[in-house]
């Protein structure tokens, strides 16, 4: 049987692209396996310089931003961000769910920080938001464990720092001043270890002293990266997967999919006479991460347990959030939707 997973943790890859890596993992350019490419050997630079050129090329990075090929996960840039960008000022943390809190408590532990919560008023307008005399303002573009997403990018008059870890590269993002924009490539676009970092020039060079230097952005941007070993199996599956993004038709068809897959989907839920129910407003659901509840949340277990019989992995919500949850990401295929749907369908008829 062939096995389908909607995890949000991880998302899958293209056939395609486990193929060309299985492959590396024998042999790459006569070079021996892949897992085992040294990262000074002249061929791992010019892989990654193609990475960063494609990067680049996909989502019209202006020059004025360096990319940092980085370790330890999204969750240390929650600690990376205020020990680099600080510099002794305040920041401001929109608050729109579980990642964004968790960014927010961690930079607590190193400055001042003031968060700007939905209950506010003024939450939907960006331009009310008290941003005055901040160092940056940090979003989080799209809530993984909530299913929440701005619909385009907020535009504030301070540095905009956008943790992008479940939707880069699934949508066109605009670089037109002074930002930065993190994401763990784990879930849309390869495999764990890698965390890229998009960051404007302007904001180098201000790193607080007991910043440890494999963690600085600037001494890092200075080094191409390589101030010790980056994540060289993950650059190179994220190397495949920009090209297989690329041969697809770039980042506005990534977003045409995502917009076309997950309008399935809500469209089944919100056609489904109240037995699943979307658990966030329309205009700020997820094109990613689909979180929704039965009518019935006693039938939970049995929805999981069906369709993980069925090959369909992954679909339980959050722990912290509870309730159901589909992840459709870059390598999510459409032949996965439609048996989930299918699956939806017959669980619906049968409990309903
Ligand atoms: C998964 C996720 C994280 C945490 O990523 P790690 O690589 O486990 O540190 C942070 N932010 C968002 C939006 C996520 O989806």
């Amino acid at each position: 049987m062939l096995g389908y997973s909607f995890s949000a943790a991880a998302g899958p890859l293209p056939r395609d692209v486990v193929a060309e890596v299985s492959d590396a993992c024998r042999d790459w350019r006569g070079l021996g396996s892949v897992l085992a490419l040294s990262f000074v050997a002249e061929d791992y630079r010019e892989l990654q310089q193609g990475v960063e050129t494609r990067l680049r090329r996909l989502l019209a990075i202006p020059k004025q931003f360096k990319v940092l090929f980085m370790a330890g996960g999204a969750s240390a840039q929650f600690a990376l961000l205020p020990l680099n960008l600080l510099a002794g000022r305040e920041a401001a943390y929109v608050d729109t769910g579980h990642w964004s809190r968790r960014a927010l408590a961690e930079a607590s532990r190193y400055g001042k920080v003031r968060c700007i919560a939905m209950s506010d008023e003024r939450f939907g307008d960006p331009d009310a938001w008290d941003v005055e005399g901040v160092a940056y303002c940090h979003v989080t573009s799209n809530e993984t464990a909530d299913g929440w997403q701005f619909e385009a990018m907020p535009v504030v008059s301070v540095p905009l720092a956008a943790d992008m870890t479940s939707d880069l590269l699934t949508r066109p993002m605009a670089l037109d001043r002074p930002a930065l924009v993190y994401a763990g490539t784990q879930k849309a676009i390869g495999v764990p270890g890698l965390t890229l970092v998009i960051v404007h020039e302007s904001l180098l060079g201000q790193a607080h002293p007991a910043t440890p230097r494999v963690m600085n952005y600037g001494a890092q941007a200075a080094a191409q990266s390589r101030l010790n070993t980056p994540p060289v199996f993950a650059v190179f599956v994220l190397d495949a997967m920009l090209r297989w993004v690329e041969q697809r038709g770039g980042v506005a068809a990534m977003a045409a999919a995502a917009q076309r897959r997950s309008s399935e989907l809500y469209a089944a839920l919100d056609c489904s006479d109240g037995f699943y129910r979307a658990s966030v407003a329309r205009a700020q659901r997820s094109r990613v991460n689909a979180c929704f509840q039965l009518h019935d949340p006693a039938l939970s277990d049995a929805f999981v347990a069906q369709a993980r019989a069925r090959g369909l992995s992954g679909l339980q919500g959050h722990p912290q959030v509870g309730g159901l949850r589909v992840s459709l990401y870059n390598g999510t295929p459409d032949a996965a939707v439609a048996t989930l749907l299918d699956f939806m369908d017959e669980f619906r008829r049968a409990h309903g």
